[in-house]
């Protein structure tokens, strides 16, 4: 079966769209604990303000997005400029100019720690190759669907994804995350349903465990699979709260994704319900809202999504989105094209 290019922009735009939504629903909740979140607004099921004291959302209206989405786009525009290859210097600037606007603007959520090291060490005089040799955290998962959507499922997006975690994020642990979601996000614009895409993203997640630097942590594709068979047999509340304490909801790869995948899973795929779920968990709910939504998007198209919902979210242009998945979508169609692959 092929794709046509409306179904490929169409949930393109909804991966981009998805994702700011559960990124926006968990800016107000994100570094705080279930206990915190329950106190500050209760159990959050709509775009709220970050609490006055929050460590990194003050200020911020409700709907607002965070570094998640706008490092997507970000990745998404920096791939178009990119002539062939990755251009990492071009990447490093992107993400350089990204944290003075966001200071500009008066913001407190910067870039996130293995992204921050790998800059200040290439500012020193690193290789880029090198500067992102200890990057295990989410940072490469959470703006990674601009190359899933670019890219067909298969072994060039894998060498796409740890190309572009090459500077920042040159660690099994990290590339293994972002490829398992951006797997799911070109399943899902190839037109496949989330559960059949999982067993594609788990076998390219296990695939991409060769790239980079060796780092200690829990096997990514092992915790993803892990996490999933426990949400199929969480049924109760109480159950799915134990599902998050074990797998975890932090900013490491191997916990963060695992669980954005858990929450894909018990929210069935709905991307709504997702940022619901994903909002209330503590820890970095905005990165695995993103995340999981982001998936979900992809997989169940625009139609998919709350339109109202959309078009309270602060800071996310839904035109440009659309551009972008436009040119996305192009550079998709090209490569299958060129390389004869039969998407779907
Ligand atoms: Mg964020």
């Amino acid at each position: 079966m092929e794709t046509s290019k409306d179904t490929i922009i169409d949930h393109a735009l909804a991966a981009l769209a998805g994702g700011a939504l559960g990124d926006a629903l968990g800016m107000p909740t994100q570094l705080l604990s279930p206990k915190q979140i329950a106190e500050s607004y209760g159990n959050v099921d709509d775009f709220v303000a970050p609490t006055e004291d929050h460590p990194v959302s003050k200020g911020l209206p409700p709907g607002a997005i965070t570094d998640d989405t706008e490092q997507t786009l970000l990745l998404g525009s920096v791939l178009l400029d990119s002539s062939g290859g990755f251009d990492h210097a071009l990447w490093i600037k992107a993400l350089v100019d990204w944290e003075e606007d966001i200071r500009a603007r008066g913001g407190y959520d910067l870039l996130g720690p293995s992204t921050k090291r790998a800059i200040d060490a290439i500012n020193r005089g690193v290789a880029p190759g090198e500067a992102g040799r200890y990057g295990d955290t989410n940072g490469a998962a959470m703006r990674v669907a601009p190359v899933g959507i670019m890219l067909p499922p298969t072994q060039e997006l894998i060498a796409m994804v740890a190309e572009t975690c090459r500077s920042t994020h040159n660690t099994t642990i990290a590339i293994s995350a972002a490829v398992a979601v951006a797997t799911m996000v070109s399943c899902g614009v190839a037109g496949m349903k989330w559960r059949d895409a999982i067993p594609v993203a788990l076998d390219a997640c296990r695939t991409a465990e060769s790239e980079g630097s060796w780092v200690a942590g829990g096997r990514v594709s092992a915790r993803i699979a892990w996490a999933l068979s426990l949400a199929e047999k969480a049924t109760s509340s109480a159950e799915r709260r134990a599902l998050f304490d074990l797998v975890g909801t932090s900013v490491a790869s191997q916990e963060s994704v695992p669980a954005a995948f858990a929450v894909l899973a018990l929210a069935d795929g709905n991307c709504w319900q997702a940022a619901v779920i994903a909002a209330n968990l503590g820890g970095d709910t905005d990165t695995i809202g993103a995340i999981a939504c982001s998936m979900a998007g992809a997989c169940g198209g625009y139609e998919s999504l709350p339109a109202d919902k959309i078009g309270k979210l602060v800071g996310f242009d839904l035109n440009k989105a659309k551009n972008l998945a436009t040119a996305l979508a192009d550079r998709r169609l090209s490569h299958m094209r060129a390389h004869e692959v039969r998407d779907g």
